[in-house]
């Protein structure tokens, strides 16, 4: 399994932000979202071959119950189909009594992973795509409401929408309408930005928005401590 890097840090986002964890950044994603902060893991050639057994020696090297599987695109292969091997890594951590998050855009289904967060950060119309898709179409294959309605129902789950604006939170209620009932502590809005004054000249207008739908405002603290870097 091709890996790009393996640290250790806080979780940034989400339920569990502030959560010291070890990052597993799997290379290789088929999108190309415009305001990516890890457009060096796109590249399914990044980083090293692992096998699961290195993998979970790099993750034991910090004394921490908590694992993040990342990238990238952790679940998909370059053609959208389901990445080999991570099921039976999912497994592997697991025995090794290993919490294990999946922050995931959401675009596949796969069953029989041993998940305790699949975080999912379905992309809105704001991601665009920078430099073209793997598959062609980011547009057409950024989101689909089915195959998130099944990764909810089958794991505990998260929902992260990175927004710029009211329109986009529109858009993200639309997506929400298509899902059923949802726990509204579970569905976050994070603002844009790559940098930390991208982030807070953005946080006040998301904190309103948050305020007017009920949704929770969704930190990213791993960009407002350190900025726009690898390994954090
Ligand atoms: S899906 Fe995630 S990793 Fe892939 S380009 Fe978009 S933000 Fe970056």
């Amino acid at each position: 399994m091709r890996v790009t890097e393996v640290f250790y840090s806080l979780q940034g986002e989400g339920m569990l932000a502030g959560v010291p964890s070890v990052f597993v950044r799997l290379a290789g994603c088929p999108f190309r979202c415009r305001w990516c902060d890890t457009a060096y893991a796109w590249d399914y050639a990044a980083g090293e071959d692992l096998s699961p057994d290195q993998i979970i020696e790099q993750v034991n090297r910090w004394p921490c119950r908590f694992v993040v599987l990342t990238g990238g695109e952790p679940m998909t292969a370059g053609d959208l189909s389901a990445r080999p091997g991570l099921a039976d890594l999912t497994q592997r951590l697991a025995a090794h009594g290993k919490h294990i998050t999946i922050e995931t855009a959401g675009a596949l289904f796969l069953p029989d992973l041993a998940c305790d967060l699949m975080s999912i950060s379905p992309k809105l119309t704001n991601s665009g795509s920078c430099h073209g898709s793997v598959t062609g179409g980011h547009q057409a294959n950024r989101l689909d409401v089915e195959t998130l309605r099944r990764l909810i129902h089958a794991y505990p789950y998260q929902l992260k929408f990175v927004v710029e604006s009211p329109e986009d939170v529109t858009e993200v209620q639309g997506v929400l309408g298509g899902l059923g009932e949802l726990a509204p502590e579970r569905v976050m809005l994070m603002p844009q930005g790559t940098t930390t004054e991208e982030l807070l000249s953005r946080s006040p207008l998301i904190a309103d928005l948050c305020k007017q739908t009920g949704l929770r405002f969704g930190p990213r603290l791993h960009v407002l401590l350190w900025g726009c870097r690898r390994g954090v």
